[in-house]
């Protein structure tokens, strides 16, 4: 590995969430009956024009502001041919000659920039659908916006490729302009993966890996990638393994497959879409403010909130999460606090059921309510982890689940001295010991008053109370 460099370029798919499609007005829902969310415009039918959305243009802005891009007054659509079932006009209207967005960076946590060459309009394809010897084309899907963003070359490890689209991922969200749902399609990723030996200047051979639709497989396809790259150079065979092309990677074997040469953009005979004017981007646009960024959030918890960098980097990697942890601020809790019940205690749990936090069946309010009880001494930190458990099973309110449990602290001195009076009274050799200098018997006085209140002693009013009478 070390005599290698890894080179990776991402192309990635973002569907805008605008309500209708970019060039006509069918609605844009996922998982509608085939078919249904179709008109002549976006099923190619001659004659039907396209006409601009203007809610795709603003999120195309929105994101371009994020990522510090130059934003072009004007840009151009151009119609990129190719033959697909899922494509009836035999082509796709996208940008080539002037995109909407260019020259945008995004930075790693080690400060690395990774450069975004351009993010340019276009309208995704259909579906194909194969059932057994039969194959059908739903169309609903055919014209729904996508943001494309293609990276310059900048990565030079799976790692960095994935830390990279973690942080495209969270920014598409924080700012709204998509759902970035892996799972449904609406965030893909091609890459481009090469391998050269260190200090050559030209770029070994790219392949691109196709379609990746969640971070664990890119990671695989990624590192799959390099591996057969680095053996054919290892085995000389390098030219006779490694074409250009496109690949697929297969999630069950865990491996690429040539699936097709690599076309180059003249394959496409781009040409100007005489239907479509230059786009213009409206003036109003070019103010538009955009909302605080996952960046921006977490240096802003380091600063007012005094957390580290590794908590508020969890805190406000997805946006659910930043908001669930802002609520819990705002009903009185303090930050280190609201820190550890979400993203280590509440997270935790969501995590090994696998529920995301927008399922969370522990609601901020009912989250923020253990803290502050805790914080009260009502319950112990202890207790207040049972309540949790309890709470990810019924949905019951968090001072009937104290109850339930039995979990409420002793806080009344009065009671608290008397079974301090009896402890001490039950070991008067080793409270002659601890009086003779043996300061350690101090945690077990404790542990007795804890153990003969059955766990329920406030644990600060049983160390003020043993001191007095210590002393
Ligand atoms: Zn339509």
């Amino acid at each position: 590995m070390s005599k290698y460099e890894v080179v990776i370029g991402l192309e990635v798919h973002v569907q805008l969430n605008t309500k209708t499609k970019i060039f006509c007005n069918c609605p844009t829902s996922f998982g509608d009956e085939p078919n249904t969310n179709t008109c002549p415009t976006c099923l190619g039918l001659p004659g039907a024009l396209p006409v601009m959305n203007k809610e795709a243009v603003k999120k195309a802005v929105m994101f371009g502001k994020a990522v510090n891009a130059k934003i072009n007054k004007i840009s151009t659509f151009e119609r990129k041919n190719y033959f697909y079932p899922d494509l009836p006009k035999g082509y796709q209207i996208s940008q080539f000659v002037v995109p909407i967005v260019e020259n945008g960076e995004i930075f790693l946590d080690n400060g690395k920039k990774i450069g975004i060459t351009r993010a340019h309009l276009e309208e995704d394809a259909g579906k194909n659908i194969h059932e057994g010897d039969v194959s059908k084309v739903d169309l609903n899907r055919a014209g729904t916006p996508l943001l494309e963003i293609v990276s310059e070359p900048d990565m030079r490890s799976s790692d960095e490729a994935i830390e990279y689209l973690k942080k495209l991922h969270a920014i598409v969200r924080y700012l709204g302009i998509s759902d970035a749902n892996m799972q449904e399609g609406s965030f893909r990723c091609d890459a481009n993966v090469s391998v050269r030996p260190k200090g050559q200047k030209e770029f070994g051979t790219r392949v691109e890996i196709k379609n990746l639709n969640s971070f664990r497989f890119i990671k695989q396809a990624i590192e799959y990638e390099i591996e057969r790259h680095i053996e054919a150079y290892e085995y000389d065979e390098y030219e006779d393994e490694v074409v250009q092309e496109t690949r697929l990677f297969d999630t069950k074997s865990g491996e690429t497959k040539s699936m097709r040469g690599k076309e180059e953009s003249a394959d496409y005979r781009y040409f100007p879409d005489p239907d479509l004017l230059p786009l213009e981007v409206p003036d109003e646009f070019f103010d538009i403010e955009i909302p605080e960024l996952p960046h921006e959030k977490k240096q802003r918890y380091m600063e007012e909130y005094k957390l580290k960098e590794y908590d508020a980097g969890v805190l406000t990697s997805e946006p659910e999460l930043a908001k669930f942890f802002e609520k819990m601020i705002e009903l009185g809790v303090e930050p280190n606090a609201a820190n550890r019940w979400l993203a280590i205690e509440l997270l935790g749990r969501l995590n090994k059921a696998g529920i995301s936090i927008e399922n969370s069946p522990v609601s901020a309010q009912k989250l923020a309510l253990i803290a502050i009880r805790e914080k009260e001494a009502v319950i112990s930190g202890a207790g207040g982890k049972k309540v949790l458990d309890l709470l990810m099973e019924e949905d019951i309110e968090v001072d009937e689940a104290i109850e339930k449990l039995g979990l409420k602290q002793v806080s009344d001195e009065g009671a608290i001295e008397k079974i301090v009076d009896e402890v001490l009274s039950a070991n008067e050799d080793k409270v002659a010991e601890y009086k003779a200098g043996k300061e350690k018997l101090f945690g077990f006085f404790v542990g007795q008053v804890m153990k003969a209140s059955k766990g329920k002693a406030n644990p600060q009013i049983v160390n003020k109370i043993l001191k007095e009478k210590l002393s």
